[in-house]
């Protein structure tokens, strides 16, 4: 692989000169929150979007904001520009700094500056995914994280052993399930689809609110299909006439089995079909 300009606290530098330190509470607390903004045709997908939910999880975190806001697109455009991507997703992390020792309690913001970091990630074929025509299997495994899933932390090691439970058992990704109900999958948003009616868990701190999501419901609603928004149980999508994943990077992703049980048919059906196609076609209008 060529070597990446990445961008570290106010530098942008080859990939192997990028250092942070070992006090980073990224590092040792999983004390940071991150972004993930996709590229398509050299352009950014709903960077509005993930800037407004960064600055959520920042506040809820007690977490100064580093930079203003026109700062940070200049830094996804440059390194989209560097790097020369067309296809491939913008990787964004802040945390709280490197205090200089191991502590608790949060630093002084004053004193103890955020860490910044962004790289790029290339992905050609982004769009045209094989998955995306032949749709992806999921088994279900409890919900393990912690409460607050609308922040979107650095902590993601369930997720990570979600999605090796899942390998290990031949399937492609792990729906996550608590009191009996699906919340989402290891990095994406679970729904359903029962006849023409869109179901998809409602937001609260138990699911991050995706912005794909948001996005997918928005273009659903304006092209009349019915969306409700409620918790859906493991049986309920075994049952489903279809299912699906939306996240930044899978867009909208056909579930074509859960748990072992095809869903409908078990290809991908035509409503995600749809919604892949609204999706990918508007947000790439709207692109920066
Ligand atoms: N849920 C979880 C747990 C995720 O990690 C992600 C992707 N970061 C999503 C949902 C989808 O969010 P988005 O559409 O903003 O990528």
């Amino acid at each position: 692989m060529t070597m990446r300009t990445v961008y570290v606290n106010g530098n942008y530098l080859p990939e192997n000169e990028a250092t942070i330190s070992i006090f980073d509470r990224g590092f040792l607390m999983a004390d940071g929150v991150y972004e993930v903004t996709s590229v398509l045709d050299g352009k950014l997908i709903d960077f509005a979007g993930h800037a407004k939910r960064l600055e959520r999880s920042l506040k809820e975190l007690d977490m100064p904001h580093p930079a203003e806001l026109p700062d940070l697109l200049v830094i996804h455009r440059e390194l989209v520009r560097v790097n020369g991507i067309v296809e491939g997703l913008v990787y964004l992390q802040i945390t709280r700094g490197a205090p200089g020792d191991r502590d608790f309690a949060f630093p002084d913001p004053e004193t103890t500056a955020p860490t910044v970091v962004l790289f790029t990630q290339n992905k050609p074929g982004l769009i045209d995914s094989p998955a995306a025509r032949i749709g992806i299997k999921v088994i279900s495994v409890d919900d393990l994280r912690w409460a607050r899933r609308d922040i979107k932390t650095v902590q993601l090691l369930y997720p990570s052993m979600g999605k090796m439970i899942a390998k290990a058992a031949g399937v492609d990704d792990a729906w996550m399930v608590e009191d009996g109900h699906v919340t989402e999958g290891t990095s994406n948003n679970a729904y359903i689809v029962q006849g023409s009616t869109i179901i998809t868990r409602h937001l609260g701190n138990e699911i991050l609110h995706g912005i794909t999501r948001a996005a997918v419901l928005r273009f659903a609603r304006e092209a009349q299909m019915t969306v409700e928004e409620r918790s859906f149980t493991i049986a309920e999508a075994q049952a489903a006439d279809e299912a699906f994943i939306t996240s930044a990077s899978a867009f909208v992703m056909p579930v074509v089995e859960v748990d072992g049980q095809a869903v409908g048919t078990g290809s991908p059906g035509p409503v995600a079909a749809r919604l892949r196609e609204i999706y990918l076609e508007e947000s790439r209008k709207a692109a920066v």
